[in-house]
């Protein structure tokens, strides 16, 4: 089955009076492959972080159906939520904490035994090792942004999707956080990042879905749509 499935998804944000909501959504639907990195192209508005903080969990959709490794949102949430790693645009964890500490009270969250926990593991899969017992505070930039991803991996979900992972980053961090990405797909994780560099999209992705106001334009292997182009 498709590691993510998605279904006529329609989002519509409350209305202020008198004014009808912004239609977020507008009945969206296509799969994303396992094993791919897939884009989710779009300008600023087109609705791109919607549509990644419906899977998070994190906006209720208005209608349409959408599934995660083969769990429903609605009726296998629990499921769902841990079949997908989100990593956010913005850097979220607590400056005074360690990355060790980050992973750990992550995988706490998730309830995973001491035991069974892969601290070291993730901080190597995101060249942090050297980094385990230092003040996040003290991180760069780009430390803090692949300490993110080891966080979103904590529970080992099979599905990884990253909201804008290079926007307003430098050259080479952007290069560094595209060979993060192609390595942990190569160790078999399906990726979906968003995107508004059609360049990012052409280097990286498997496959690529443009939306633009909400709506789904196109949906094509990224040799296919280049082509096209
Ligand atoms: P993108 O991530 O592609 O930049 P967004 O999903 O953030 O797009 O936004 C899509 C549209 O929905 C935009 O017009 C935006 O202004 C609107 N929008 C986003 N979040 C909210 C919200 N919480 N309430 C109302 N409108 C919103
Ligand atoms: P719970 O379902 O256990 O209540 P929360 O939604 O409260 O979990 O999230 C606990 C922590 O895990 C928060 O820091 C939240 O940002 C983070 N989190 C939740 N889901 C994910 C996810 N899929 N990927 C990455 N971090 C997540």
């Amino acid at each position: 089955s498709a590691a993510i499935s998605i279904r006529n998804l329609v989002k519509r944000y409350a209305g202020t009076k008198g004014a009808p909501g912004k239609l977020a959504l507008d009945d969206v639907s296509f799969d994303v492959p396992q094993g791919q990195i897939f884009g989710l192209l779009g300008p600023n508005g087109a609705g791109k972080s919607t549509l990644i903080n419906t899977l998070a969990g994190m906006v209720m959709k208005t209608s349409g159906e959408v599934s995660i490794w083969g769990f429903n949102i609605d009726k296998d949430a629990r499921n769902a939520k841990r079949a997908i790693g989100i990593v956010p645009q913005e850097i979220v964890f607590d400056p005074f904490f360690t990355p060790a500490e980050v992973l750990e009270i992550q995988a706490g969250y998730y309830g995973i035994p001491k035991a069974a926990r892969r601290t070291m593991e993730l901080l190597a899969a995101v060249h942090l090792t050297d980094k385990a017992g230092a003040y996040s505070r003290t991180l760069s930039g780009g430390m803090k942004r692949r300490l993110l991803i080891a966080k979103a991996m904590v529970h080992t979900p099979p599905v990884l999707v990253l909201d804008e992972p290079t926007a307003g980053v430098d050259v080479e961090l952007r290069r560094q956080l595209w060979d993060l990405v192609t390595e942990l797909n190569a160790q078999g994780v399906t990726v979906v990042l968003t995107t508004h560099y059609l360049e990012e999209a052409e280097e990286l992705c498997d496959s690529i879905a443009i939306i633009n106001h909400g709506k789904l334009i196109a949906n094509k292997p990224t040799r296919e749509l280049v082509g096209m182009a």
